[in-house]
């Protein structure tokens, strides 16, 4: 047993022919804020969509908050756990996409309720408070009816990071959660996930804003065509880069 909250252990992942995970290793402590970055088609979605089983890894295994994601260990063989059992793990798995991916027909308030109500069975009342108090947090009390396609970008990302708050997660993912907003809308968004990371949630960051990371990343990682190149603190990797390949993806970006 280890004492991560995302345990990662040698992940090779394949689409067909093309290696996109080639033997990853990742650890990220409770309460650490793990951003990753690298160049784009380096696997960095794959690898978040591994941890929560929305992709099925070739070999390795992924733990989270101690328990295998997805399997079952029988003897030493490995069973997929039935449908149920993957939803009832990622209850405690949030996922922030780059394109929010909200549900179009639901108010932001329902948005925020839906999960906890549909997939945890919470009582409607106790559900309702949470979700007004996450909107609260995330500056959008005064959205609560609205509809997703009432609200800018930024707004639809801060609901998006409400809805995944809603579920109490033990890790939330975060795939480039500013990438699809216009520049003047990127502040809002990152100024809630660094108040997140500031107070203790565990996360998983992949992004290419390397201000955010500097200020807020306990352990950046560097990947570079399906494996980790480099990891270190935000300074040691950003600054003091050890990789040829690191200092070239970094003069592209900064
Ligand atoms: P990144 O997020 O770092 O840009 P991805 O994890 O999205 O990289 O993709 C890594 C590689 O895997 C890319 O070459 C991409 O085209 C490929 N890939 C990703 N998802 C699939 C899929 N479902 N089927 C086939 N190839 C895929
Ligand atoms: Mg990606």
């Amino acid at each position: 047993m280890s004492a991560a909250m995302v345990d990662l252990r040698d992940v090779h992942k394949s689409f067909g022919s093309l290696e996109v995970l080639r033997g990853v290793d990742l650890q990220v402590a409770p309460g650490e804020v793990t951003v990753v970055i690298g160049p784009s088609g380096s696997g960095k979605s794959t690898l978040l969509r591994t941890v929560n089983h929305l992709e099925k890894v070739n070999s390795g295994s992924v733990s989270v908050d101690g328990e295998l994601v997805g399997y079952r260990r029988i003897g030493d063989r490995l069973h997929e756990l039935p449908e149920r059992e993957i939803l009832r793990q990622r209850t405690k798995i949030g996922f922030v996409f780059q394109n929010f991916n909200l549900f179009p027909h639901l108010t932001v308030r329902q948005n925020v309720t839906e999960a906890p109500l549909a997939a945890q069975r919470r009582p409607r009342a106790e559900v309702e408070e949470l979700a007004a108090r996450l909107l609260e947090r995330v500056g959008l009390a005064g959205k609560a009816g609205a509809y997703p396609r009432q609200l800018s970008g930024g707004q639809q990302q801060r609901v998006a990071i409400a809805r995944a708050l809603a579920l109490e997660p033990k890790v939330i993912l975060f795939d480039e959660p500013t990438s699809a907003l216009d520049p003047e809308l990127v502040g809002e968004v990152l100024d809630v996930v660094k108040d997140l990371a500031r107070s203790g949630t565990t996360m998983i960051v992949v992004t290419h804003e390397i201000g955010f990371a500097r200020e807020v990343a306990d352990t950046v990682v560097f990947m570079d065509e399906g494996r980790i190149v480099e990891r270190g603190s935000p300074s040691q990797v950003l600054d003091a880069p050890r990789h040829e390949r690191t200092r070239l993806f970094l003069s592209k970006v900064l």
